[in-house]
This record gives C-alpha cells, sequence and structure tokens, in this order.
C-alpha cells in the first residue's frame, strides 16, 4: 500500500480564453466522480478566480497556478506573488517547467527561490524536472535530473520537503506525442526516489508523490500509472479536453485499486 497520494494535474498553459476556461471547468466539475486521485487544475493566472469558485467544495479536487514570483510583493510590473495565488484559492504552484526554464532563462537558483516564496506562503510547489533530447541520447539523464533535483529542493529541511510535489518530465516527450516507455519513466522516478532517500530519508522518500509529464494520455496512463514510483501525471494537451483529463484520472484510480 502507498504512503503517498496519487495526483493528476492539468496544465492548461497559455489556453482557453475565460469562457472557455469557465466551461472546461464546469465540464470536470460535473463529470468528476468522488476518488482516491489528488485532482489538481492549473489554469492561466486570469482564471484562477472563477475555476475556484467551481470546484470550492469537491474535496479531491485542487487549484494551482502554472508559476510564482520569487519576492513576497513589489515593484515587479506584471509580476503575480504567491501570496496573490493563495488568496485566490490556490493551494499548488508549478516550479520550474521546462518551458519557463527555456523560454523564460529560469535558472536552478532562482527555481530554489520560487520553492523557498510558495512554502513560506503555504502552497505546495509542483517541481518540475527532465532532461532534453540530446542529454538523452548522450545518457547522462540521470545525472541532469538529479542536479536539478538537488538544486532546486535539496536546502530545504525535511518538514518543507514533506509538501514538494516532483513531477519529472523528459523534454523531448512534452507536447511532442512522445511518450516515455513505462521503464523510461520508472528507471527516473527511481534514481529520483533513491536521491530522496539519501539527502532526508526513505520515509520521506516513500511519502513524495512523483508525477510523470510528457504526452500523457488515457491511453498510455494505465501503464505508466501501474509503475511502482509513478504516482501520477502531470498533464499538458489531454488536460484540454474533459473527457480525457477524467480518462486519465480514472486510470489513476484504477492503479489504485490495485
Ligand atoms: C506539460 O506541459 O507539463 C506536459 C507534460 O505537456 P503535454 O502533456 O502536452 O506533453
Amino acid at each position: 500500500m502507498k504512503k503517498r497520494a496519487n495526483i493528476v494535474a492539468g496544465n492548461w498553459k497559455m489556453n482557453k480564453d475565460y469562457q472557455q476556461g469557465r466551461d472546461l471547468t464546469l465540464e470536470i466539475v460535473n463529470k468528476l466522480q468522488p476518488s482516491e486521485t489528488v485532482v489538481i487544475l492549473c489554469p492561466p493566472f486570469t482564471h484562477l478566480q472563477n475555476t475556484h469558485t467551481a470546484i470550492n467544495d469537491i474535496s479531491n479536487l485542487h487549484l494551482g497556478a502554472q508559476n510564482c514570483h520569487q519576492e513576497e510583493s513589489g515593484a515587479y510590473t506584471g509580476e503575480i506573488s504567491t501570496g496573490m495565488l493563495k488568496s485566490c484559492g490556490c493551494d499548488f504552484v508549478i516550479i520550474g517547467h521546462s518551458e519557463r526554464r527555456e523560454f523564460f532563462s529560469e535558472s536552478d537558483e532562482l527555481l530554489a527561490r520560487k520553492v523557498d516564496r510558495a512554502l513560506a506562503t503555504g502552497l505546495r510547489p509542483i517541481f518540475c524536472c527532465g532532461e532534453p533530447l540530446p542529454i538523452r541520447e548522450k545518457g547522462t539523464h540521470a545525472a541532469h535530473v538529479s542536479e536539478q533535483v538537488k538544486n532546486g529542493l535539496f536546502h530545504l529541511p525535511e518538514e518543507q520537503m514533506k509538501e514538494v510535489v516532483i513531477a519529472y518530465e523528459p523534454i523531448w516527450a512534452i507536447g511532442t506525442g512522445k511518450t516515455a516507455s513505462p521503464e523510461q519513466a520508472q528507471e527516473m522516478h527511481q534514481v529520483i526516489r533513491s536521491l530522496l532517500a539519501k539527502q532526508y530519508s526513505e520515509a520521506l522518500a516513500e511519502r513524495i508523490s512523483i508525477l510523470y509529464g510528457g504526452s500523457v494520455k488515457p491511453a498510455n496512463a494505465a501503464e505508466l500509472f501501474a509503475k511502482p514510483d509513478v504516482d501520477g501525471g502531470l498533464v499538458g494537451g489531454a488536460s484540454l479536453k474533459a473527457d480525457d483529463f477524467i480518462g486519465i484520472i480514472n486510470h489513476s484510480n484504477e492503479a489504485l485499486a490495485k
């Protein structure tokens, strides 16, 4: 019996206008069955308040943001603070998505500060890591991802580390339709969990949910979620269609029931 939660988080990225986002949330809310899987919706900032209202009293459904600023407040035009996110009803925030690392040059050092700011505000970070294709082809993916995890998270004391969710997302599988095989995902999740055990303790490592991300869809979710160290998924494209997203959640529920 797993000591950690299975989580399915939907990252809408920069998709859906306000009305489309509202419709998608309502469709998910109407179709979602009560279950043990923790479901998180991460819409764009402009949709947070409305999404929060729509999901308010559903116990396994939570709100997450896709990014936050590392400072508490101040003269940072166009940025969003963790306090603002918390006050809109967020419980989670994605930190270090590969698109933020690549297109916004977010460094490990910056991400570590964002993690601190999120935790200080009572938000749980969904910390993303993953290797680009050349690193996978060179065979140094385990070392690459280990560095990202160490640099972004290992300054945290155990009490704070318990609140973190990790998402392993090989960049070559994000939005490409290519998925890591269940074996490739399991191998990397095991690398990350062993690292946690070595740095903290076996008990802590067993408690941390490690999600897989990279073209998860209803057709491949069952075999990915069947792996012992894969505790659900961070889902991009397939989270934009209620039926696909619900299908993935159902596979998580089935994996939990086994
Ligand atoms: C993501 O954005 O985190 C992601 C995994 O996207 P996709 O599911 O579309 O590959």
